[in-house]
């Protein structure tokens, strides 16, 4: 599934896909995720600031496909409210 460009900045390259784990880690330098947590594993979208990104995040999916789903439904609408 194609990634849509970020609804806030515009940029396309620097928004990728990220495990959700891994990607909330690596901000607060510790795993967030409790052991039993029901949310065991996921997928976030993220307009990356180290690639020239705005730091814009999408919800939480599943799956790839879910998370990409769901940062394509905020573009559809930010660019619905501009007009
Ligand atoms: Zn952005």
């Amino acid at each position: 599934m194609k990634i849509k460009k970020c609804p806030f900045c515009g940029e396309k390259d620097s928004v990728e896909v990220y495990d959700y784990n891994e990607f909330y880690s690596s901000i607060f330098k510790k795993d967030i995720l409790p052991e039993n947590s029901h949310v065991a594993s996921g997928f976030v979208v993220n307009c990356n600031v180290i690639e020239g990104g705005c730091g814009a995040i999408g919800g939480y999916g599943l799956t790839k496909k879910d998370a990409i789903k769901k940062w394509n439904k905020r573009a559809h609408i930010a660019k619905k409210a501009l007009i």
